[in-house]
């Protein structure tokens, strides 16, 4: 095994991060293609950059993110994060008592990590499914959780959305939406409706999923509950800060859902271009994506990584050898190895199809050759 740990997914994350930074500065930033969908952004004018102090920033963004982050999600109110996952937390610090139940539902497991995490801090016992028939809301449940879409794309299905919110709201348990890409995603491409709008109290999405704004969560939503949260959000230091606050309200500004439709059609010829050589890609709404298991599948020399493992090696070349990012070697620890080509980001419209495809094949080839060298693949991964 090569990724073992939380230090591991550090160290392969600066790893991937000095790869980085030497191509662009060896070859420029042109050399890199971000197929992460979370290529992130900082749009914004000098003079807005000038406005960027302490108490000044907050005064002139923040009120302006009120109306903008209102309509982009819906809601009464919204507050502006360091990331979802600060916002996860807060809303589990505020809403969830120690020893009380929470229950999520999700079209696919895993959940993100930050919301059993968050559980677990306060001491709250945490249930996830989904498998919808299988879902129950037990006796002392402080809240119910919903993901919209989940970290490898998969969309929830609108009606069971609903069911799970009256289940919720027939009790009186308030409904926390995770729409890190659903908010978007959802919405635009599967045209299903905002998260507060099918009456969930709060929802959070991240501001540099499928949008050209900054890492940053951005919560939505019913303005006793806004205000609650906002309060630990401030106790603990989980806020945006102002440059973020900014890039987010632009970013937002800035959102264009022909991107995402756009891709929602080329995705299908990747998909096909690569099914010549391989039998277990999968599509995803804007791209197509491998899962470690199905990697695993896919290679037919003797090796003893774990199929996780696989797929950091295998992103790492894509990444070493070709530019291209993909989320396993830069992700934060616990996230999702899966490796997933977002066909909705300005990188990826910079691509030849044909070329991707070339890449990614080649990129396997030299995967398999290694495979069966543990000490290569730990230098691939770790440059040491
Ligand atoms: C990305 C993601 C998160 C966390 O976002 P961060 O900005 O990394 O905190 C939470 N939930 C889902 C479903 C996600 O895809």
């Amino acid at each position: 095994m090569i990724i073992n740990n939380s230090l591991d997914e550090v160290k392969k994350r600066e790893n991937a991060l000095s790869i980085i930074k030497n191509k662009v500065e060896s070859e420029g930033r042109s050399s890199l293609f971000d197929l992460t969908g979370l290529s992130g952004g900082f749009i914004a004018s000098s003079s807005e950059l000038s406005l960027l102090e302490t108490y000044v920033g907050p005064a002139m963004f923040e009120e302006e993110l009120q109306s903008v982050g209102r309509e982009h999600m819906g809601g009464e109110k919204v507050i502006p994060l360091n990331r979802t996952s600060s916002g996860i937390l807060a809303a589990v610090l505020t809403l969830v008592s120690k020893d009380s139940n929470v229950v999520h539902y999700l079209a696919k497991l895993p959940a993100h990590p930050s919301i059993p995490r968050s559980c677990k801090l306060v001491g709250a016992n945490y249930f996830e499914t989904d498998v919808f028939e299988e879902f129950s809301i037990p006796e002392n449940t402080s809240l119910v959780v919903i993901t919209g879409s989940t970290m490898d794309h998969k969309v929830i299905d609108e009606d069971e959305f609903k069911k799970v919110i009256e289940m919720a709201h027939e009790k009186g348990i308030p409904v926390m939406v995770d729409d890190a890409s659903g908010a978007r995603l959802r919405t635009v491409v599967f045209n299903q409706a905002k998260a507060c709008d099918l009456g969930a109290d709060i929802a959070i999405t991240s501001t540099d999923k499928l949008m050209p704004g900054p890492r940053g969560g951005l919560m939505a939503g019913r303005e006793d509950l806004i205000d609650n949260i906002k309060v630990k959000v401030n106790q603990f230091g989980l806020e945006a800060q102002p440059p973020a606050v900014l890039a987010m309200l632009n970013g937002i500004k800035n959102f264009k859902p022909d991107n995402l439709l756009n891709s929602f059609e080329r995705k299908d010829e990747l998909f096909n271009l690569l099914n010549a050589r391989f039998n277990n890609f999968e599509k995803t709404p804007t791209g197509v994506m491998i899962s470690p298991e199905n990697l695993a599948k896919e290679i037919s020399v003797e090796n003893n990584l774990s199929d996780d493992d696989l797929a950091f090696v295998f992103s790492f070349i894509l990444l070493n050898d070709y530019g291209i990012i993909t989320i396993p070697p830069v992700s934060m620890p616990g996230a999702s190895a899966t490796i997933r080509f977002d066909l909705s980001t300005t990188d990826a419209f910079k691509l030849d199809l044909n070329d991707l495809n070339k890449k990614i094949e080649s990129s396997f080839e030299k995967l398999q050759d290694v495979a069966t060298n543990e000490e290569k693949c730990r230098e691939i991964v770790f440059n040491s």
